[in-house]
């Protein structure tokens, strides 16, 4: 059966001018191979597709990776790799230089004196950013986990539980529904805390009449999901209702607009323009979203930054948020799929403000 993903990277190898590349990186081995094990590479050529990984894994790689010539590798896995590259008569070779250190990069030199080691950056992640069906089935199903998550963990918010039992009830339900971990370090900010963006779960406790900030997502089958929701825990007061009005509209705004065909830019436009006309734009002081999959931060980004166009597949969250020191912050999250004419929300958790008492 040929592997489609290895077919697109040949076609960015021979664009590149390399004859072969070597992927080091754990999660794009993963992708190109579906080989989940914790140690191997692969190397790619025009005509091969090799994933050389050690004895531990002799039975489960070649399951995994189909449409692979599986080569068990002995101490040294780079000399392996020189083997394989002399007998295939490559001279030069690409690497990803955002994952191999210097230390490697040396080694490898080392061994392949006669091969030209070509810097590239990027080339399988420019793949990961467009999700095939079989992905998205994963993430519908890591989003629909996540929002399952948010309906129980409202029932366990009240004043007196700490933000670490209510991220570690948040961990349990989706761990026990099949997820195999959070996909990242639970946030949940309460009261002032809630003004941290990125504030994971402490020992204080929920009190009354304050924003609970819970940001967290579902790691299953290999990708992420990625939501927040903020409410209030007693009786919201007049600045709660604002600022979060506020973010609402502009999350709304965002979904409502974004097509394929934008920029990473102009899609945060979309949130910052609506934040920043109200007064609140230097208190929104993080991109719009984020690309997701493998990966709970990946390319492209809806950023002020951004310059990749948005196109069919793409996986995106929407997150704008207000945060004001002293007082608190909301910050409301979905995870998007642009299609061919507009976007596919695949979270779907309630938006209004929840108020609990
Ligand atoms: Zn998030
Ligand atoms: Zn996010």
């Amino acid at each position: 059966m040929p592997n489609l993903r290895v077919t697109l990277l040949r076609e960015q190898l021979a664009q590149s001018g390399g004859q072969a590349i070597l992927v080091t990186n754990a999660v794009n081995r993963r992708y190109l191979s579906g080989f989940t094990g914790s140690s191997g590479v692969v190397l790619i050529t025009a005509d091969h597709a090799v994933l050389l990984t050690d004895f531990r894994y002799r039975e489960q790689a070649p399951l995994q990776a189909q449409g692979f010539r599986v080569v068990e590798h002995g101490a040294e896995m780079n000399a392996a790799v020189a083997e394989l590259l002399m007998e295939w008569k490559i001279d030069t070779l690409l690497f990803e230089d955002q994952d191999v250190t210097f230390a490697a990069y040396t080694v490898l030199g080392k061994k392949l004196p006669s091969v030209k080691l070509l810097p590239s950056q990027g080339i399988v992640e420019k793949l990961r950013m467009v999700k095939d069906d079989s992905e998205l089935a994963i993430m519908q199903a890591a989003a629909d986990l996540a929002d399952k998550a948010f309906d129980h963990i409202l029932g366990y918010i009240r004043p007196g539980v700490t933000e670490a039992s209510i991220a570690l009830e948040l961990e349990v339900f989706m761990r026990s529904h099949g997820a195999a971990s959070s996909s990242f370090e639970t946030i949940v900010a309460s009261g002032e805390r809630s003004a941290l963006p990125h504030g994971v779960a402490s020992s204080r406790i929920i009190e009354r009449d304050e924003f609970v900030k819970l940001d967290y997502g579902a790691y299953y089958q290999g990708y992420c999901s990625d939501i927040t929701r903020t409410v209030v825990v007693g009786k919201p007061s007049d600045k709660h209702r604002e600022i979060y009005e506020i973010v609402r509209e502009a999350q709304q705004y965002a979904l409502d607009h974004l097509v394929p065909g934008m920029t990473g830019k102009e899609g945060d436009a979309l949130t910052r323009d609506i934040i920043t006309r109200y007064g609140y734009g230097e208190y929104f002081g993080h991109g719009t979203g984020h690309g997701l999959g493998m990966e709970i931060h990946e390319a492209p980004r809806l950023s002020l930054t951004g310059n990749v166009v948005m196109t069919p597949g793409m996986t995106v969250t929407v997150e704008p948020g207000i945060y004001l020191p002293g007082f608190g912050g909301v910050r409301i999250e979905d995870d998007i799929v642009f299609t061919d004419t507009g976007i596919r929300i695949l979270t779907h958790s309630p938006k209004q403000l929840i108020v609990l008492d």
